[in-house]
């Protein structure tokens, strides 16, 4: 992946990111992914969701969690690295180094998701911000609910 980006970045701005910074990222990226995982969890064991598993690795994105039965995939989007119009940004030093990644990341996102509806599978995305949002957080939890009667 970070070959990759190097390539895209002109000028090799990449190799300008200290290393601190790349794995301070790399540890928030970490602790946030499973923190907010930790949460939606916590919320569809609450409504007695079952049957499912986490992180699916035979699927693409890997969604964090897949309803094998019912064929639906659930992602929780970290809004940062996944560039949440509502709350994502930038950050001010190499921004352009950030806005390449997190741009890739949305990619990555979008033909993920494409590849999987072509497979039959519903794809369900939550926010990490509406994890805090008991309302919305209610809303998803519904509407996974709706999906896994049909
Ligand atoms: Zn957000």
């Amino acid at each position: 992946m970070e070959k990759r980006l190097r390539k895209k970045l002109k000028g090799g701005k990449f190799k300008d990111v200290p290393v601190v910074r790349s794995k301070t990222m790399a540890a928030i990226r970490g602790k946030n992914n499973r923190t907010t995982e930790l949460c939606f969890r916590m919320a569809i064991v609450r409504s007695g969701i079952k049957g499912w598993v986490t992180n699916f690795k035979d699927l693409p994105g890997k969604p964090d969690f897949f309803f094998r039965k019912k064929g639906i995939a659930v992602f929780i989007d970290g809004c940062f690295w996944h560039g949440c119009p509502k709350c994502g940004h930038y950050p001010k030093t190499r921004s352009s180094f950030w806005k390449a990644k997190i741009l890739r990341n949305k990619e990555r996102d979008k033909s993920n998701r494409r590849k999987l509806r072509r497979k039959g599978i519903k794809v369900v995305s939550v926010w990490e911000h509406s994890l805090k949002d008991p309302k919305q957080l209610n809303l998803k939890i519904n509407m996974l609910k709706t999906l896994l009667k049909t």
